[in-house]
């Protein structure tokens, strides 16, 4: 069954998918024992920024290709993104700009021990040779791809904005246009400006679903891959998937080849913890949810087939946007360029629009125990991109000698904790009164905050304000007198003119006048830099190092890149694609 882009993207011909699937074992001992209940050359798992040129591209190639998606509908984190794509190596929207670039200059770039972000953070150094000479040498093919397939940038010079870890020597950065594709972000198509300037995720992904659906490939929505099936439990090729669909389980065969393209694992608690302990309950804001979640669920399923995870220094370091500061405060979901409006497919579950901060001047950010941490202009963690270093030279020890230290430690004072003895710092509140209210034009009720489930409160006291703070993840009680101390002794940093705690830069307004506010401001978790370890081609290797035969995986799912985005994701997918149709499995 072929389905058109819009039945991808909100799941119009689900029911009519159901009724094709039978219900099957869910583990069967053996491979011979397994009841297949679908039959494909290539299935690929997730339809997000590397499923869905995976997927075409091996359908391009006259393979019979299943894309199986969690969701109701496609896109994942690509279609919330930015649409930031620095794609380089000489492609030609480079050419046209008069910007040489190479894959040995993105290779270089990106294998740079060299360069170091202003909190001492080594962008480049953990990341694998193999993978980074892979993905130079593909760039720029990636681009062309991408173009041939409806994908449109904005008309203007390569730039840096958006870029996280991308290379130092040219500018690679372009902007997905969104064209005239409804926004996820509102359920409209773009206004006349948008269409003129927004950068999104909605130009890079709409076209590719609507590729996808042209080459036919089929899209199963609402099917959640459990497990993969391999011959042996630790051996022999990767032969097929599990699905669950409607509550029942379904075989699918992959005759070829199995390409894991689910996002990563900022979504599952024990597996981010892995990495970095303190990522506890409370980072329930992760960005790209609750449009889609990256639960892990792809590399879970390689583990347990024997798969090797890779480039786990990646993961933690504290650079680019891993960990941001929220953008928007009072809802659960406060990434700075995602925000969900009435009208969103998605809004029942986001809640909450969120009051975009413009200037951190206007409140003071507080743990469960309502004190202060640090300063609240302090910006998060910095990445490499063209103009970073103004005096780079590849290689030179230079690069590090002359970046000017910030440390850049708002995020990590915000995780400290309360000295409870527990991990995690626990919610952080923005405190603000009526007059910040005015300051910054918000209008703090239903829609834009998310009062009815603990994330917004109101009260005409400072001390009411601490009681009522009461929600899941509020651990303890926030004593009254803690918040009104801090606010007063706050309030004497503006008269002085000097934060002598947190060194804000001048103190510019009081916290008076009531109503007063305290608005969800905890960290969110945004990336995924380490999964399965994978080599050159994106086919997964084992504990041994030995190739699992029949799969591959791309995007957030593998590991041993620490660059950010849909460009490793889509070059990933595009590389994937090629080459499980040309080294498919041999058992
Ligand atoms: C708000 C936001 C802004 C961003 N902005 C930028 C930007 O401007 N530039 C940039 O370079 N990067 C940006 N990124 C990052 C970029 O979007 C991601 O790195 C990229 O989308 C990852 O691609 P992926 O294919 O690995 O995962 P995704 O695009 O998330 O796709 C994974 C898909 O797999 C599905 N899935 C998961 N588990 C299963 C399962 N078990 N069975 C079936 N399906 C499953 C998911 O539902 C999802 O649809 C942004 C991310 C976010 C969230």
């Amino acid at each position: 069954m072929t389905m058109n882009r819009r039945d991808i993207l909100t799941g119009g011909a689900g029911a009519a998918l159901a009724a094709t699937a039978e219900i099957a074992a869910t583990s069967p001992a053996s491979a011979q024992a397994i009841e297949w209940n679908i039959d494909a050359d290539i299935v690929v798992v997730g339809g997000g920024a590397s499923g869905m040129p995976a997927a075409i591209v091996a359908r391009e190639a006259g393979n019979k290709v299943v894309l199986v998606e969690a969701e109701k509908h496609a896109g994942g984190h690509g279609i919330c993104s930015g649409g930031n794509l620095p794609l380089g190596g000489g492609t030609s929207y480079q050419k046209k700009w008069g910007i040489k670039d190479s894959p040995d200059l993105v290779y270089q770039d990106l294998t740079d021990w060299s360069v170091v972000s202003a909190n001492g953070a080594a962008d480049y150094r953990y990341n694998d040779r193999e993978i980074i000479r892979a993905f130079a040498d593909n760039c720029a093919p990636a681009y062309e791809f991408l173009k041939a397939h409806g994908v449109v940038v904005h008309d203007k010079p390569p730039d840096t904005q958006g870029g996280n870890s991308v290379g130092a020597s040219v500018p690679r950065e372009m902007h997905c246009s969104p064209q005239d594709w409804p926004l996820i972000q509102t359920g409209q198509p773009a206004t006349p400006e948008q269409k003129a300037s927004l950068s999104t995720g909605n130009g890079l992904m709409h076209p590719l679903i609507e590729a996808a659906a042209k080459a036919e490939v089929e899209v199963l929505l609402e099917h959640r891959m459990k497990t993969l099936h391999r011959q042996g439990p630790h051996s022999g090729a990767v032969i097929g998937i599990a699905v669950e669909h409607d509550g029942k389980m379904i075989n699918i065969r992959a005759r070829k080849a199995v390409i894991l393209c689910t996002g990563g694992s900022t979504s599952n608690v024990n597996f981010r913890r892995m990495f970095d302990p303190r990522l506890t309950e409370e980072y329930c804001g992760v960005a790209g949810t609750p449009w889609s979640y990256q639960d892990a669920s792809g590399e879970l399923a390689g583990m347990a087939v024997g798969a090797s995870l890779w480039g786990l220094a990646n993961n933690p370091a504290e650079m680019g946007s891993v960990i941001t500061k929220p953008g928007t405060i009072g809802g659960q979901f406060g990434y700075v360029n995602l925000q969900f409006h009435p009208g969103s497919e998605v809004f029942d579950k986001a809640r909450a629009v969120g009051l975009r901060v413009k200037d951190w001047q206007n409140v003071v950010t507080v743990n469960m125990l309502g004190k202060r941490f640090y300063d609240e202009t302090g910006p998060q963690y910095a990445s490499d991109n063209y103009g970073v270093n103004k005096d780079y030279v590849p290689g030179s020890y230079l690069n590090a000698k002359n970046m000017k230290w910030n440390p850049h430690n708002w995020l990590a004072a915000a995780m400290q904790g309360i000295g409870d003895g527990q991990n995690g710092g626990g919610p952080i509140w923005a405190i603000f009164d009526a007059d910040a209210v005015e300051r910054e034009k918000w209008d703090p009720k239903a829609p834009n905050v998310d009062e009815a489930n603990g994330f917004f409160y109101k009260a005409d006291t400072l001390a009411e304000l601490a009681k009522k703070i009461q929600m899941r993840f509020q651990r303890v009680p926030m004593p009254p007198e803690n918040l009104e101390q801090t606010v007063a002794r706050y309030n004497s940093f503006v008269d002085s003119g000097k934060d002598d705690d947190f060194g804000k830069p001048k103190p510019l307004f009081k916290i008076a006048k009531g109503p007063f506010y305290a608005a969800w401001a905890t960290p969110v978790l945004h990336d995924t830099r380490a999964g399965l370890r994978i080599n050159a081609k994106c086919q997964v290797v084992d504990m041994n190092g030995e190739i699992i035969p029949g799969l591959f995986a791309g995007g957030e799912t593998a590991g041993g890149f620490s660059m950010h985005g849909i460009a490793r994701a889509t070059c990933q997918g595009y590389i994937a694609g090629n080459w499980a149709i040309k080294e498919p499995r041999r058992a």
